[in-house]
């Protein structure tokens, strides 16, 4: 079949049985979507074999790009072996050998792993285990989880609970239990009506005093304070301000709460250190991981915790403490496999070493950008970018939603060669931590370009 029927044959069948997610579906059927076919490298190519540049890292987990031969040759290997074997009375040897590894590199303390299979479920455990553990270790009234505004967690019910993005999780609120609130620290509009300059975030800090207040009245029934550390992602690259991760912490362990770090968007590397925790020298009680875990090549997630946690859960089998809960695919070996060869590309390709260096570089390249008339904030850490449109810069007056710039901004990107996603007006850039000097310069050029064709 020739190329472009083929792509019209894909979309029209795509259009007929496809219900993607997050997507209002009669808007995307009346689009003529990209249908990717390949990768290569930092670049993705569609079934007419055009190329763009992969700005978000496919759904910010391909920390090396696409096609990685190493990642390849992982893969195949496994395969070579077994795809598939339980956790469920036996052992494998991926996954054996990928917990050593994480919790080598995790922060200290994190000496136990609990697979998954996406970010949710990594959550959603994390959830029952600090639940469970109060409950069986002479806490049981401290039931209530505390978490952001702003927040996402995840998808499922527990993950949606502890969520605080209202166009997500408004519509499920019966079907979720309460958790108790935090302000979230989203400088550009600050929820106490601070002006903070800039990224440094001089201000009284009146965030640091309210959680601590919350903490104050709330802190006896809690099991658990659940937080992205450093940026909440999904709201729009909201960065926190440099030491509220550790105050945090501190206030958990004034009140007898247990820490879950949710890094499933900022660990392995995008912030610029491999664990976002680290940059506050934070250890959390739970850390959850997944997407760049796989290097996106498969589902997989882990749920670390403590020696403390897990001697909570020791005891004979009337006693009820096992942790009732584990998925079909938990520690899949092909899974585990790649992402046992994607820490040897972290420490073979100094990674780490690089992504500080392109941040850098990303700076730079942002900084026309933030001329523009209608860019009101950009907030970067490390890789993870938000840039932020409004349409009245002096007030920050946001656009109308019908207007759907942002939108309109990565549908234009896109004519100029990168693939770029909006979380309502804030443009995301989160490229493969391999992305190079050039490939940055083409992204924010391009980036640049759509702003201004949208904005005027
Ligand atoms: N936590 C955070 C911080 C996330 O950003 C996401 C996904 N974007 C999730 C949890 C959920 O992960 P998944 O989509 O793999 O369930």
């Amino acid at each position: 079949m020739p190329t472009q029927a083929r792509t019209a044959t894909l979309r029209e069948q795509d259009k007929r049985h496809l219900w993607h997610p997050f997507t209002q579906q009669a808007d995307w059927v009346q689009t003529d979507p990209l249908v990717i076919e390949r990768g290569e490298g930092n670049w993705l190519i569609d079934t007419d074999g055009n190329r763009y540049l992969d700005g978000v890292s496919s759904l910010w987990t391909n920390v090396h790009g696409h096609r990685r031969p190493e990642l390849d040759a992982a893969l195949t290997e496994q395969l070579g072996k077994i795809a598939h074997s339980t956790l469920l009375g036996l052992g494998s040897v991926p996954s054996i050998e990928l917990a050593a590894r994480l919790t080598d590199i995790a922060p200290q303390g994190l000496t136990r792993v609990f697979y998954s299979d996406s970010g949710s479920t990594a959550v959603e455990i994390a959830l029952k285990l600090a639940f469970q553990f109060c409950l069986q270790n002479g806490a049981p009234e401290r039931s209530k989880f505390a978490s952001m505004h702003n927040a996402y967690h995840g998808d499922t019910i527990g993950s949606v609970s502890v969520g605080g993005m209202d166009l997500f999780h408004a519509t499920y609120r019966a079907m979720l239990f309460d958790s108790v609130k935090v302000e979230s620290p989203y400088c550009y509009r600050c929820p106490f009506g601070q002006e903070p300059t800039q990224c440094d975030h001089q201000c009284d800090k009146q965030c640091f005093g309210h959680v601590a207040d919350v903490m104050e009245r709330h802190g006896h029934e809690l099991a658990a304070f659940v937080i992205e550390p450093l940026v909440q992602g999904a709201a729009g690259q909201i960065t926190h301000p440099h030491g509220y991760l550790r105050h945090v912490r501190e206030l958990c362990d004034r009140h007898g709460v247990l820490l879950i770090a949710d890094e499933v968007a900022v660990g392995f590397g995008k912030t610029g250190t491999m664990f976002a925790c680290e940059q506050e020298e934070v250890s959390p009680d739970l850390l959850c991981l997944a997407k760049g875990i796989s290097a996106g090549y498969l589902p997989l997630a882990a749920t670390l915790t403590t020696e403390r946690l897990y001697e909570g859960f020791l005891g004979r089998h009337e006693d009820f403490r096992t942790f009732f809960h584990g998925h079909t695919f938990t520690g899949n070996p092909l899974a585990c496999a790649v992402a046992i060869r994607s820490l040897d590309l972290f420490a073979s390709d100094c990674l780490l070493e690089h992504v500080r260096d392109i941040a850098t570089h990303l700076a730079d390249g942002l900084k026309p950008l933030a001329a523009l008339p209608h860019v009101g904030d950009i907030r970067q850490r490390g890789i993870m970018t938000g840039i932020e449109l409004v349409a009245d810069r002096s007030t920050k007056a946001a656009y109308d939603v019908a207007e759907r710039a942002g939108h309109r901004v990565c549908m234009l990107a896109r004519e100029h060669g990168v693939i770029v996603r909006n979380l309502g007006d804030v443009i995301v850039l989160m490229p493969p931590l391999s992305v190079t000097h050039e490939e940055i310069g083409l992204l924010c050029t391009a980036v640049g370009k759509a702003i201004a064709e949208v904005t005027g």
